[in-house]
């Protein structure tokens, strides 16, 4: 049996996106900027699909601008937010420290240039606190940037609370939304988000297209000069095959999200439940506030990596955190950022659903973990040592 569970790195285009997007490639092939009527159609498709992702998360279609994916979003974002802050001598931002190394290492880049960050502690549940968000903001800040839900453990973050105190003291508010959207209700304007990335290949739409909501009032600078596109802000002819694929899948994931949610979660809960089972293990996350569709657990005594391999030769595509992250022996640092000791950290398990998982394939993994685990510890020195005492169980 085959089973995809990593739908957080990466999902399966949906049929209705590929059905929206194949008369782009040879029937609606016009560039948008071109004032004859081949180019006017596509414009007028690309301005569709602006609306269509605008209502999804109750937002202006001229608010909506198409990029690349999540990361240049974040980036754009980012930047956006330090050049309106040089103006007023504001230099410093707030974030957390368990963001996706698209925000983080656009932080520590800017860093280097003089821009002060305060990386915010999560709790152990991995929910930052409202309150040391508000605490860490200072007369000089010129963003607060969380993001709406973490791509290793799910945990969904107080967003409303945020935008609503970053509002108050009158701060830029960004939020990465990339493992929120489609997944989860946004609404931008109840939640006072001022910035806000998607991604469409985290919801079955085509890799290699995202967008950026950013709020009117925002000015928005430039990552990529060139023609007057995206209102002058995005430079390069849309990709407008990715663009409709975008919307279609976004628009098919957010009318079906409480149906979505129900289903994936009920799949979500059983997993919990019956990996917990396993001795020595424990379940990343708080349980409440968590995508549908995220499970991650750590296991004592063994390698996530070894466990990874194991499960693919079972037939389970699953991750041990981050797909970034994979290739570097690191442990991850969002499981560090929720107080995991670095050896726990070692062992963790991803498991991202989708809408598309079966009740059998859920069953399959709950038979499959377990015998690896039990496995992969017979062989493992350091469990050896866990059983006879000579180290002490962390979980
Ligand atoms: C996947 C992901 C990104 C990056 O999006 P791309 O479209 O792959 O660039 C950013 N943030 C989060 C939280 C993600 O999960």
């Amino acid at each position: 049996m085959f089973v995809y569970a990593d739908n957080a790195a990466t999902t399966k285009t949906s049929k209705t996106a590929i059905d929206a997007m194949l008369p782009f490639f040879d029937k609606i092939y016009g560039n948008p900027s071109s004032l004859h009527e081949v180019g006017q159609i596509a414009k007028e498709e690309l301005e569709k699909a602006r609306e269509t992702v605008a209502k999804c998360f109750n937002a202006e279609a001229r608010e909506i601008y198409f990029t690349s994916g999540g990361s240049e979003a974040d980036n754009q974002a980012i930047l956006t937010a330090v050049k309106m802050g040089e103006r007023k001598n504001k230099k410093h931002i707030v974030s957390t420290k368990f963001e996706h190394h698209a925000v983080l290492h656009t932080l520590q880049k800017l860093e280097k240039q003089g821009i002060e960050v305060t990386y915010v502690d999560v709790n152990k549940n991995g929910v930052v606190k409202v309150e040391d968000i508000a605490s860490a903001i200072r007369e000089d800040t010129c963003l607060v940037t969380v993001m709406f839900a973490n791509n290793e453990i799910g945990t969904i973050q107080p967003i409303k609370e945020i935008g609503a105190i970053c509002k108050k003291r009158k701060v830029i508010f960004h939020t990465d939304a990339v493992q929120a959207a489609g997944h989860i209700n946004i609404d931008v304007v109840d939640m006072n988000i001022d910035m806000l990335s998607i991604s469409g290949h985290k919801f079955h739409g085509p890799k290699g297209v995202g967008a950026l909501y950013a709020r009117k009032g925002i000015f928005l600078t430039n990552l990529i000069e060139g023609g007057a596109q995206e209102r002058g802000k995005r430079a390069g002819t849309e990709n407008l095959p990715a663009i409709v694929g975008m919307a279609a899948a976004l628009k098919e994931a957010v009318d079906n999200i409480d149906k979505h949610a129900k289903y994936v979660s009920a799949l979500r809960d059983k997993l919990i439940r019956e990996l917990s089972k396993i001795p020595h293990s424990v379940v990343n996350g708080d349980l409440v506030n968590r995508v549908p569709n995220n499970v991650n657990m750590c296991f004592e005594g063994i390698e996530g990596e070894s466990l990874l391999l194991m499960l693919d030769m079972e037939g389970i595509s699953a991750s041990s955190g981050s797909a970034c992250t994979s290739g570097s022996l690191d442990p991850s640092h969002v499981l560090l950022a929720i107080g995991l000791p670095h050896e726990v950290a070692h062992g963790s398990l991803r498991l991202s659903l989708s809408a598309e998982n079966t009740e059998e394939e859920i069953d399959h993994i709950i038979k499959t973990v377990p015998e690896v685990v039990n496995y992969l510890r017979k062989m493992s020195p350091v469990w050896d040592e866990l059983c006879k005492g000579e180290l002490n169980h962390v979980i």
